[in-house]
């Protein structure tokens, strides 16, 4: 990998996610390709390690084969009106929607409200899930899941309704509706433990930060759940990989979370190469895309100290990565 060749982007977020407003990131040529390395700014360099060992598997591995063309995408539904939620719904495509619930303490009537307006949009063929982003405690979510699949015409399932995996397994035994762990899954023992716990119907994982897609489909062996494959708010480079999982699990039953360029005000290719769904679809990926160098100077960080701080971490998180072939020993490959 040409480490000293890496470029650093900067792109602007359409709204606040993550409670960030500028997604920022390295893009690394390898003989293979180009990775991508952008683990969160609060992420500490030993979890940074297992991004870069996705970063170098897209660099100098590549991807396994895959078993399926095209990956369904799900739409975003965020905490909007109904009128907004049933047009994000209706004009994205997609058959399946993640709809944002739990925003605030007292926002069930909008909820209630927003999955009708989705339901309404996608028809009785649709599918519609719902995300609380670990908000409730129990007894929150057991009185309040019922009432959501209700008003959505059925729940596909509720993605993370509360924060702990006890407390999931203690929601999966009282309710009937799926549960899906995705907070709860950030490390590669995670899915493991969520299955033991049988505290979810459903593992969302994340290629990037499990270390790329040889480890992850590992890492969904392991767990023995049915995968839903998210994204980390990467650029087309970085969803690439995301969508080589996508491609090669064995078994891929729901939508995917990987139509989130759309959070993004741009990309690091070309529009033609970008990843954004078409008709509910993203094609799955052979190797990463080339970023575009017009792109790249476009979103190069206006601040110099960025740039700087970037390239101070690629340099503390190298020594730490680990192999990409999953054992934790220091990778050779790059
Ligand atoms: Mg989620």
């Amino acid at each position: 990998m040409d480490f000293g060749a890496a470029r650093v982007y900067a792109i602007p977020m359409r709204t606040r996610f993550r409670g960030i407003v500028l997604r920022e990131g390295m893009l690394i040529e390898g003989p293979a390709g180009w990775g991508e390395f952008c683990p969160f700014a609060d992420y500490d360099d030993e979890v940074s390690a297992s991004w870069l060992a996705t970063t170098i598997e897209a660099g100098t591995l590549g991807w396994p084969e895959p078993v399926r063309d095209r990956i369904p995408i799900n739409c975003t539904v965020p905490a909007v009106d109904p009128e907004r939620g049933h047009e994000i719904a209706a004009t994205s495509g997609c058959r399946t929607a993640k709809v944002k619930v739990a925003e605030h303490p007292d926002s069930l009537g909008e909820d209630l409200a927003r999955l009708e307006a989705v339901r309404a949009a996608l028809g009785p063929a649709g599918a519609v899930r719902c995300d609380a982003n670990g908000a409730w405690d129990v007894e929150t979510a057991v009185a309040v899941i019922p009432r959501l699949d209700r008003a959505a015409g059925g729940l596909e399932y509720v993605e993370q309704p509360c924060r702990t995996v006890d407390e999931l397994a203690a929601v999966r035994r009282k309710v009937d509706v799926r549960i899906a762990a995705d907070e709860s899954i950030r490390r590669a023992e995670d899915p493991m433990r969520v299955a033991v716990a049988e505290a979810a119907d459903i593992a969302v994982i994340k290629c990037t930060p499990l270390g790329g897609v040889r480890r992850s489909l590992r890492v969904a062996e392991a767990a023995g759940l049915p995968c839903v494959v998210s994204s980390a708010l990467e650029t087309s480079v970085g969803l690439a990989a995301g969508l080589a999982l996508a491609g090669a699990l064995p078994e891929l039953d729901f939508a995917c979370g990987l139509g989130t360029l759309s959070l993004l005000r741009g990309d690091v290719v070309t529009d033609a190469e970008s990843l954004r769904p078409a008709e509910g679809y993203l094609p799955v990926s052979r190797r990463p895309p080339l970023p575009d160098p017009a792109r790249l100077d476009e979103f190069a960080p206006a601040d110099a100290e960025r740039v700087a701080w970037w390239r101070d971490r690629l340099d503390r998180v190298r020594p730490k990565r680990i192999g990409v072939s999953g054992s934790r020993t220091v990778g050779s490959a790059g």
